[in-house]
């Protein structure tokens, strides 16, 4: 066995016992392997193991990637902050983006949207915890970005994402996630997406209710560091 193999194993495993002891059906966690800064090989030794959503924060080097493994039909996750020049190559090229947090981002990305693709399936992202500089919109804020959302034809709003402040242990990581949990209550049946948990609170997230877990280094090994190509 490979170590990326062992790895993926070993993912596969903590996710299984965290749905167990949460008493959900692991068939309802969708793992996103998150491949910033890993090579086009990494993905596609990843997806020969049977994984198929992919998820990336830069967008150069997500069109390079998606470039070079085109011929595999893998489903790829926009999670990077967004800039509104950049939303054209993304709503292009991207089948998810979980980091909406204003209006003219999700306009931009419905206006670009070619027909042909179908909607783009987008999350909000949620700031729970007041991080100067940090994305996201404040939960006071959210219902009327949700609204801007639900009329744009071109995107199809799936639910919320977040990236919380990190904590140190299982009770706090749960706890800080579940404010998610609470917010979406508030959103349509059809958007029920949790998009959170990370390698170090997966089992957390799981606890919380996650629905899609975006994780890096647990499946992939430590990232390669910024600006080394890749
Ligand atoms: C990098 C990143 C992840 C994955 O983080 P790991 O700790 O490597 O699992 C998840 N979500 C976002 C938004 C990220 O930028």
């Amino acid at each position: 066995m490979t170590a990326l193999q062992a790895r993926v194993r070993g993912v596969h495993q903590r996710l299984a016992t965290a749905a167990a002891q949460a008493g959900r059906d692991p068939k309802d966690l969708t793992l996103i392997a998150v491949s910033k800064t890993q090579p086009a090989e990494a993905v596609a030794t990843l997806a020969a193991l049977g994984q198929r959503d992919f998820g990336e924060n830069y967008l150069q080097e997500a069109l390079d990637k998606q470039a070079a493994l085109s011929a595999l039909a893998l489903q790829w996750h926009f999670i990077g902050a967004l800039q509104s020049n950049k939303t054209r190559p993304v709503s292009e090229h991207f089948s998810w983006v979980h980091t909406i947090d204003r209006a003219k981002l999700a306009e931009r990305l419905s206006a670009q949207r070619p027909k042909a693709l179908g909607p783009l399936a987008v999350c909000v992202q949620v700031k729970l915890d007041p991080e100067p500089g940090k994305a996201g919109v404040a939960p006071d804020a959210l219902a009327p970005l949700l609204d801007t959302i639900e009329r744009l034809p071109g995107l199809r709003l799936a639910g919320l994402m977040t990236l919380p402040a990190p904590r140190e242990g299982f009770e706090a990581q749960r706890a800080s996630l579940a404010r998610l949990t609470a917010l979406a209550k508030a959103l349509p049946e059809t958007a029920r997406v949790l998009s959170m948990g990370m390698s170090d609170d997966l089992e957390a997230a799981v606890a919380a209710g996650a629905t899609h877990l975006r994780l890096g280094t647990a499946l992939f090994g430590p990232r390669q560091p910024a600006g080394a190509s890749p």
